[in-house]
């Protein structure tokens, strides 16, 4: 297909098939659905059968192309409404043959699924489009690399190309520093030093020191001030394929005797009250930030928690409690320090994931102890040597 045939703005909205040059008999599109955030965004598109499909891709803006067989789109626009990684959604009839659906992006993007699947009750036929936030040079070797062919069918649904997987032999670690940008997190009792700059220096340290390490890489999800949403940090997890993910937080309490490093692992109910509320301050971290947020419908929060599997679970819990080991008799720790919430950057499905509070900006000595930059050589050691362990037991099983 030509570029020139792009004319796409020049579609309607919803442009209902004149009845005299459709196709004599175009799929029907009777339902849409979209939901997810500036990380992850999904369509889904309810049709009355299978249709073969292409994906493609477009720069300047970035765009992703759904070329489809002659469809009739019968869904109310609102359905379509765009939210999340895109910011334009139009769809209609290209010729006799043809109609496209072109999705406007407000950041390079790929699908990272794209496929048409049977409903449950038989009736009809559901199409899919699960787009991820790419980075920008990879999103150009995407469209570089696809081809405009016309035979492209949905069984081959063009460049949904896989990130590459890093060497097998590595063990990588995405270390997470906490808060960013607009985003400063807590503050320290000098009205000065910031929770964001604080995580920042320790996640560098962290990366260095993990880098040192034969068998091990790390690499950070942030490496200078700048916002990312959570959805962005667990994305970006996932798509480079880490073997960890470390999100290291200094916030402050209300109570200010309470001191000490604590662990978290995510679980739908809190551990207790002082867990929840942590919780509930970081997962507030993209509302403060003006981010777009939206609760996922229950079918995409459902999905997503399928895929948040047992055994990613308990090696999280088995990374917590390596991190404790290695703390204990180092590092001040407070009680019960494994704890768990419903922490939203803790819920990759399948990246096993903690995040740490080294200490409380909230606590005199714990703040001292985080703006000294021996006890953060000292503390990052400690956690080193932690994920040292874990990777040395996840080898001993065969992992
Ligand atoms: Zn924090």
């Amino acid at each position: 297909m030509a570029i020139a045939a792009l004319a796409v703005t020049a579609l309607s909205i919803v442009s209902p098939l004149g009845r005299a040059e459709a196709a004599a008999d175009p799929v029907l599109a009777y339902g849409a659905r979209i939901a997810g955030d500036d990380a992850r965004t999904r369509i889904v598109i309810d049709m009355d059968r299978e249709p073969a499909f292409s994906v493609h891709y477009l720069d300047n803006p970035v765009r992703v192309v759904v070329d489809l067989p002659a469809t009739a789109f019968g869904f109310p626009a609102a359905d379509l409404k765009p939210i999340g990684l895109f910011k334009d959604i139009r769809y209609g009839t290209m010729d006799q043959d043809s109609a496209r659906i072109v999705l406007t992006a407000t950041k390079p993007v790929k699908l990272v699924m794209a496929k048409v699947q049977a409903d449950e009750n038989g009736k009809g036929h559901r199409l899919v489009l699960d787009a991820e936030m790419l980075p920008a040079a990879q999103f150009a070797e995407l469209v570089k690399q696809q081809s405009w062919t016309n035979d492209d069918t949905a069984k081959d649904v063009g460049p949904v190309v896989p990130m590459e997987k890093p060497d097998s032999g590595i063990f990588l670690v995405a270390v997470d520093a906490g808060h960013g940008g607009i985003d400063t997190g807590a503050t320290a009792s000098d009205g000065v030093t910031q929770e964001k700059e604080i995580t920042l220096a320790y996640a560098k340290l962290l990366a260095d020191r993990l880098n040192a390490q034969p068998g091990i890489k790390a690499f950070l999800t942030r490496d200078k001030d700048e916002y990312l949403s959570l959805s962005q940090r667990v994305t970006i997890a996932r798509q480079n394929h880490a073997s960890l993910f470390i999100s290291l937080h200094a916030d402050t309490l209300k109570q200010k005797d309470i001191r000490g490093a604590t662990v978290y692992t995510i679980s739908d109910k809190a551990s207790d009250k002082l867990a929840s509320e942590v919780a509930d301050r970081e997962n507030n971290s993209d509302q403060l930030a003006g981010a777009e947020t939206q609760a996922q419908p229950a079918a995409v929060a459902d999905i997503l928690m399928d895929l948040t599997r047992r055994e990613t679970q308990a090696f999280s819990i088995s990374l917590a409690q390596d991190v404790l080991t290695s703390f204990n008799g180092q590092i001040a720790m407070i009680n019960n320090p494994h704890r768990h919430a419903g922490f939203r950057v803790l819920q990759a499905p399948d990246v096993p994931s903690i995040l740490l509070e080294l200490g409380f900006l909230s606590n005199k000595e714990d703040e001292k102890l985080l703006l000294d930059p021996d006890w953060r050589q000292k503390l990052v050691g400690q956690l080193t040597n932690a994920v040292k362990q874990y990777r040395a037991s996840i080898v001993a099983n065969g992992g």
